[in-house]
């Protein structure tokens, strides 16, 4: 095995940055697997992600652009007004990084100290130092540590250092592409991904399955057992256009209907006395939620534990639900304690993974439930999701219409069959929503992908006209336009547009979008924010490239849409699959 040098390693960026390929990229990554030193492997996967650590750890960079910027300056001797004055000339800090920095003296040797090549540990651990330096003085050694980076490394290195630094890599290299990579790397094709992904849908660190692969093989990748502090990937639910066919769809005589949240999915994780909270997004959110906290400890009966639910914003005076839009504002660094105490929270339970050592994702959901039960004493602050179990539809029914005059979303009906198991990371038919929306003739929204934008003209000019917006196909591991959305928007939200965007734009198109000829837009952006939108139907269009069919020249897309929100709680690979719109259209 050997260790690669940075300056290769920058290489193949390049090559990466100058693909709009998935497979192109993962064809690269994979020539760079198969020789590397198992102390590199998972790094490489963490920096190709723009990262250096895994998404749930607290460790991440994005260096403020003063602080990037005050670096640059430290390691070019220019003056600090200079280096803003090119950044504001070229947009782009690696490539100021790479401009204004020549090779020179160090004279900030100490903070960065090496031996022999400049590897991608060096950087890596360098990186790391500067992301968790805190406290009295951090600011220079931070901005030190950089500049002394910046000096050792060449043109292209500083480039991507500067870039990794701000956290603003963009190469456009998802965690599915690396998973293909290591297929093709270790198996010659892609065939062992499932394997592989389904690992890091419960460890949820793509650098471990990387390293564990490396040293144990596939064997040892298919024993990696679940743990706590390590996120798992949520189980998803499935739709379906007709009442009627849950029935058809679930393939157990009963079915269990809980009542549908429409808050924040929260995965609780307890270690004894140490809770841990993460999002959807596998994001640790534990600071957000002290209150939480408290009542995990207060409330759960078990010393370590698994438990999966949604926070609720919550009127306790008047019993009352509150909107995900109240619960958004507890999503703060500052002033959390004033929070709390304006928004209460209400965590409701649905569902259990792991109790005392023993991993519950193949237990069947009857079982799971039952367990669930015995683990929690119900509180006003904790309390498990209400259900009725039924053959019948009509009792189903019944559930949802009280659900819904409580001003809840809808039902999730599960699966009471012996395969029940939590499918981690899956959408599956075990678990399908109803929601109000569906009754009252509108069709479900879409969360899509913002990849693009107009210019605005007439009342609009200065700002955006209508955002781009793309569907993920999962199998493809693409973006694929199905919407160019420009109504829904007050003025305010249509006038911040372009500063809310900003950190998302891109000078090209992004890697892994596939938008025709005419639906080219203004603006490109890296996929990175989501939006929820409705339409009227899904259509056969020439134009967007969802699902797209080569002999026929036609696509998908949504007709009349219409903005509704924003879902900060998704990353893009989390936004409606071209397959759910697909189903969809079949189902209209
Ligand atoms: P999705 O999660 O399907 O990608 P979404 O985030 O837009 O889409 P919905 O379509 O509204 O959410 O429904 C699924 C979500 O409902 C789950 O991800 C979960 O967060 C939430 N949920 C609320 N109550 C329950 C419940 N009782 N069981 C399972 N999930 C529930």
């Amino acid at each position: 095995m050997i260790k690669i040098n940075f300056e290769d390693f920058t290489r193949m960026l390049e090559r990466i940055e100058n693909t709009n390929s998935q497979n192109e990229m993962a064809s690269i990554l994979s020539s760079l697997f198969k020789d590397i030193s198992t102390e590199e492997i998972d790094k490489v996967c963490y920096l190709a992600l723009g990262r250096i650590a895994p998404q749930y750890e607290d460790i991440v960079l994005g260096l403020s652009e003063k602080t990037a910027q005050a670096a640059i300056s430290l390691a070019s001797g220019s003056s600090k007004s200079e280096v803003k004055e090119e950044t504001r000339d070229i947009g782009d800090i690696g490539e100021v990084a790479s401009k204004m920095i020549k090779n020179r003296e160090n004279p900030f040797k100490d903070y960065f100290d090496y031996t022999g090549e400049l590897s991608v540990k060096n950087i890596f651990d360098g990186l790391r130092k500067i992301a968790s330096t805190s406290g009295k003085g951090s600011q220079e050694i931070k901005t030190k540590t950089l500049a002394s980076m910046l000096i050792e490394a060449d043109d292209i290195g500083r480039k991507y250092i500067a870039r990794l630094a701000e956290g603003t890599m963009r190469l456009g290299v998802g965690d599915i592409t690396i998973l293909n990579a290591l297929s093709v790397a270790f198996f010659g094709s892609k065939l062992r991904k499932t394997e592989l992904e389904h690992a890091y849908n419960i460890s949820s660190d793509i650098g471990l399955v990387a390293k564990v692969l490396q040293t144990d093989g596939i064997k040892g990748v298919n024993e990696l057992k679940i743990t706590l502090n390590r996120p798992i990937k949520s189980m998803l639910a499935q739709r379906v256009s007709n009442f009627e066919d849950i029935k058809n769809k679930i393939k157990s005589r009963d079915i269990s209907a809980e009542e549908k949240f429409d808050g924040e999915r929260i995965q609780v994780h307890k270690d004894g006395e140490n809770v841990k909270l993460y999002s959807r997004r596998l994001t640790d959110v534990t600071s957000q939620f002290p209150d939480l906290v408290e009542n995990i400890r207060k409330y759960v009966k078990v010393k370590r534990v698994i438990l999966d639910g949604e926070a609720m914003a919550y009127d306790f005076e008047n019993d009352l639900f509150g909107s995900f839009q109240i619960l958004m504002r507890r999503r703060r660094k500052y002033d959390v304690k004033e929070y709390r105490k304006k928004i209460p929270i209400r965590y409701m339970l649905f569902d259990v993974l792991y109790v005392d050592g023993e991993s519950f994702l193949n237990r069947n959901y009857p079982e799971r439930r039952d367990k669930l039960e015995t683990l929690v004493e119900e509180s006003k602050y904790i309390a498990l999701a209400n259900r009725r179990v039924s053959s019948d539809l009509d009792a189903i029914d019944e559930f949802f219409q009280e659900c819904i005059t409580k001003n809840l979303e809808g039902i999730v009906c599960k699966s009471c069959a012996k395969d029940s198991y939590y499918r981690a990371g899956g959408r599956d038919w075990t678990w399908i929503k109803w929601k109000k929306e569906y009754i009252s003739k509108l069709s479900d929204t879409l969360d899509l992908a913002i990849i693009g934008a107009y210019a605005g003209r007439g009342r609009r000019s200065g700002t955006y006209g209508a955002l781009l917006c793309a569907a993920y196909n999962y199998a493809e591991d693409t973006f694929e336009t199905v919407s160019k959305l420009g109504t829904g928007f007050s003025d305010e939200q249509l006038a911040n547009m372009p500063e809310e965007l900003a950190d998302a734009r891109i000078d090209k198109i992004p890697a892994r979008a596939v938008v025709t000829k005419e639906m080219e837009p203004d603006f490109w952006f890296t996929p990175k924010y989501v939006v929820e939108v409705l339409g009227s139907e899904i259509t056969r269009s020439p134009v967007h490239t969802c699902n797209w069919k080569e002999e026929q020249k036609q696509g998908l897309a949504l007709r009349f849409p219409r903005f509704i929100r924003w879902r900060e709680e998704k990353s893009p690979e989390q936004a409606t699959t071209t397959e759910e719109i697909v189903q969809m259209y079949k189902g209209q």
